[in-house]
């Protein structure tokens, strides 16, 4: 897609990884398991409309944010698929997800009741979340389940569609807590299949990708559609080759040579160690590059350089190994030539998960579409 931008740095979303996880992902979990795709935080920054306009095109079966604004931003640019909210919304806004057609997540018996007294014309449809050791929303236990199904039995205004649950170490090599929580699933998801047909879903990327045959009717596919790893544990795990979807990219803008002992940046904290060529790239924290990231590596012409001095918000600046260009393409993140800086790389050195990286650099860096 075109696009114009006046200041050189930008992400790269590659949409053709995201189709072909996407893929890879459908023929894993096998036929008749749908998969839900994760779009919410715009994507985990790789931008919502674009990436779930590719999902549904390789085969994805229905969306899901975390916010009801999300799923209205997603209806509003035209998608009509099934798209479900997994946080917890106003039950005073139901109303408005029962018009736009929005499947709202349950977390509670009070929040249900409060949601049915608040519709008043349709149906609003609910998957119920089910707590079975997240600690964050849902019930806990059978007899919440049976009070659930036994309130919404008969009325009109409410219709629940799924029950699901999320688990919390599903990504971890000892799986004994994700036991524990699969077992507390299996259970009360029996009781809530013995109301009728309700579709059931447990996983999350890692789930999907260790124990396609837990994952009842759907996987919902986050951190794995963008090409990552759900932890680094994981990687030696995976079924399929992942494809990483983001880089990250900016320009020389600045080339000067300074002379050894020359300061740079804020606080003066860097001095040359000999006469040396420095690059300003027009990135900082303003972008998401945070001032952490000061003494990470960058990849000019294919070769790792350091970033030298403080990140201010808008810019940064580069030791480079010899005289260039202004206007050479420096990449933070992804392949550049011979070298590579994969997001995980970033993630270790702020001691974050991958998840965080892409979600954090800004709505000010445009997103280019490959
Ligand atoms: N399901 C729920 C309830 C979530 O909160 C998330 C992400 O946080 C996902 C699925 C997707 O998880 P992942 O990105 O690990 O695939």
């Amino acid at each position: 897609m075109e696009m114009a931008f006046y200041r050189d740095t930008w992400a790269e979303i590659d949409l053709d990884a995201v189709m072909s996880n996407v893929r890879n992902m459908k023929a894993h979990i096998g036929e008749g398991r749908k998969l839900i795709a994760v779009v919410k935080a715009n994507a985990y920054g790789h931008g919502d409309a674009e990436v779930a306009k590719a999902a549904l095109e390789a085969g994805a079966d229905m969306l899901a944010v975390a916010f009801l604004d999300e799923a209205i931003a997603l209806r509003d640019a035209g998608f009509q698929t099934e798209i479900l909210v997994m946080g917890a919304s106003r039950p005073t806004d139901v109303q408005l997800a029962a018009d736009m057609n929005i499947i709202l997540t349950a977390p509670s018996f009070e929040w249900l009741e409060e949601a049915g007294r608040n519709v008043q014309t349709g149906t609003l449809a609910v998957h119920l979340k089910l707590d079975t050791g997240m600690g964050r929303l849902g019930i806990r236990t059978e007899e919440e389940l049976h009070k659930v199904f036994s309130f919404s039995e008969g009325k009109q205004c409410l219709n629940i569609e799924g029950v699901f649950t999320h688990f919390a170490t599903a990504d971890e090599l000892d799986t004994a807590y994700f036991d524990e929580q699969y077992k507390a699933f299996e259970t009360l998801a029996k009781t809530a299949a013995s109301y009728g047909d309700v579709m059931i879903h447990c996983g999350n990327s890692a789930t999907g990708l260790r124990f396609p045959d837990k994952l009842v009717h759907a996987v919902r596919l986050g951190i794995s559609m963008y090409g990552l790893s759900p932890s680094s544990e994981m990687k030696p795990l995976l079924p399929f080759q992942l494809k990483e979807a983001f880089s990250l990219h900016s320009k020389l803008v600045h080339v000067k040579k300074i002379n050894k002992g020359d300061k740079i940046s804020y606080g003066a904290t860097y001095t040359a160690e000999e006469d040396e060529w420095i690059g300003t790239i027009p990135i900082g924290y303003a972008d998401g590059w945070v001032r952490r990231l000061r003494d990470s590596d960058v990849l000019v012409d294919g070769e790792r350089v350091p970033i030298v001095g403080r990140i201010c918000m808008d810019q940064c600046m580069i030791k480079l190994p010899s005289q260039k260009e202004i206007g050479t393409k420096i990449t933070l993140i992804g392949s550049q030539k011979h070298g590579k800086i994969p997001v995980d790389e970033v993630a270790e050195k702020l001691g974050t998960i991958n998840y965080e990286v892409t979600c954090t650099i800004t709505s000010r860096v445009p997103r280019m579409f490959l």
